[in-house]
């Protein structure tokens, strides 16, 4: 009997990990492969899982498909490598691409906080090591194979697999998963994290194509359920973007930013040249302060395929957005300081996006303290973040080791997600073809999950489970 494991992403949002076994419950004698490979991210007692080895040792895996390069899909994969596996990854050209910045980055700061830790001595582990360093993520990169979106994969007698788009951030998909074993044939669909609906007012700035594939037929569906218990908001977030840079600019101040290096700046960058462009905004200065985003806007640009309509009139129009006159973006250290000397009004992109580390922190240590300033969030904010506690307006808050006072304006947009929330779920799922036989729901916090299956169940009338950590599920 073939099953699915849930190794990650069951009770969490992060860790994504699901294993399919094509041999019988023990584990025994069949083809495994890891549906996404990430890292326990959050709470501490989430991410010591990241230490424990995989319930099947990573030597007997046999290959990975990989639905996206976000950490909490990929962020493992390192560590797979270093513990033995030695199989094919698999995934599309650009998240392969991406995936060659981020687990380099990713290393690079395991590595750190290992160093940081001996240098406090704050660790009980003496010394503190990393979970895998910056070279060991450049060695696992030799094991990702390319796949293109509608190839077909065949990666055993029994499992074959291809990826449909889900437009969720560039070059992700779902994977397609026929299992034929004990004669009979049968439909996994792994979702991974499933993007908007194509809608430039309630999903603006899409970079990639909008809206996962329609008219999909699954026996069995393992879903995220990141937004499970939350709607996004429905208004056109545009002119209130354009209202506050405008009122900030006119009292001679300036915009601060944080956002994700990959994704969320490029696709900010691009609502920031249209408001420009259409005499929205003034035209003050850009500045993208991240290294990672300069790579990021140069592999999207390789990646034109993935563009949608909008993106790519602009980009025929205005070309490429490293050379866009008054964007500047901040490759060095020294480029990053420049921008503290600027005392007209600019707006400055800058990450960690949560301001939990980065160079955003010292333009917030420089600029938050000034009530001329805005401090505008256009993504999640987790809670015990640095960016937590500045968008719930406390007095203050630390940075390099003093207490910095805010006195600007903060504000946030909440239209910027690239997840799908309840009501976009519901109308992708009435586009199949066929009633899966079990949903599992997976990739959310269990209220967020429970809430989403009770929707499903009793909207489409579907037989919904939220996926259990360590849960076994026979497939046939
Ligand atoms: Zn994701």
């Amino acid at each position: 009997m073939a099953y699915i494991q849930f190794l990650g992403a069951a009770g969490t949002v992060t860790g994504s990990k699901h294993l399919i076994n094509t041999g019988d419950a023990s584990g025994k004698n069949g083809f495994q492969v890891l549906i996404d490979c990430g890292l326990f991210q959050g709470p501490k007692d989430w991410r010591e899982r990241n230490w424990r080895d995989t319930p099947v040792p990573a030597k007997e895996i046999d290959a990975v498909i990989l639905t996206h390069a976000h950490l909490d899909h990929c962020g493992w994969i390192p560590r797979l490598v270093k513990e033995g596996f030695r199989g094919a990854i698999y995934a599309t050209p650009p998240t392969i691409d991406l995936c060659g910045i981020i687990l380099p980055d990713s290393g690079h700061l395991q590595e750190e906080d290992a160093n940081f830790y001996n240098k406090k001595k704050k660790s009980k582990h003496v010394p503190a090591l990393p979970l895998y360093t910056l070279d060991e993520a450049h060695a696992s990169l030799q094991y990702f194979k390319p796949v293109q979106v509608g190839e077909e994969i065949r990666l055993s007698s029994e499992l074959t697999f291809r990826f449909v788009r889900a437009a969720h951030k560039l070059g992700s998909c779902t994977a397609e998963i026929t299992l034929r074993n004990n004669g009979q044939t049968r439909r996994l669909l792994f979702t991974g994290d499933i993007g908007r609906v194509h809608d430039h007012k309630v999903a603006p700035g899409k970079v990639v194509h909008s809206g996962p594939q329609k008219g999909e037929a699954a026996d069995l569906l393992v879903m995220e359920s990141t937004y499970g218990n939350r709607q996004h908001p429905k208004e056109d977030p545009l002119p209130e973007l354009a209202s506050l840079i405008s009122a900030t600019a006119k009292r001679g101040g300036s915009v601060i930013v944080p956002a994700f290096a990959i994704e969320r700046t490029q696709k900010f960058v691009f609502i920031l040249k249209h408001l420009i462009e259409s005499g929205e905004i003034p035209r003050i200065p850009v500045f993208c302060d991240s290294p990672m985003a300069i790579k990021a806007v140069e592999i999207f640009l390789k990646h034109d395929e993935e563009y949608s309509e909008e993106t790519r009139n602009m980009i025929r129009r205005y070309g490429s957005p490293l050379e866009w006159p008054g964007f500047t973006f901040a490759l060095t250290p020294e480029d990053s300081k420049k921008i503290n000397d600027v005392r007209t009004p600019v707006i400055i992109i800058s990450s960690s996006g949560m301001v939990t580390g980065g160079r955003i922190l010292h333009h917030l240590a420089q600029r938050l303290p000034e009530p001329k300033n805005l401090i505008l969030f256009i993504g999640f904010q987790a809670p015990g973040t640095r960016g937590f506690a500045i968008k719930s307006k406390s007095d203050e808050v630390k940075i390099f080791g003093d207490f910095v006072s805010i006195r600007a304006q903060i504000a946030a947009l909440e239209q910027f997600s690239d997840h799908a929330d309840p009501p976009e779920l519901l109308q992708w799922l009435r586009t199949f073809r066929n009633r899966p036989a079990t949903t599992y729901l997976v990739h959310g916090e269990p209220d967020a999950s429970g809430k989403l299956r009770d929707v499903l169940t009793q909207e489409l009338g579907w037989n919904v489970e939220v996926a259990q950590y360590l849960e076994k599920v026979e497939v046939g």
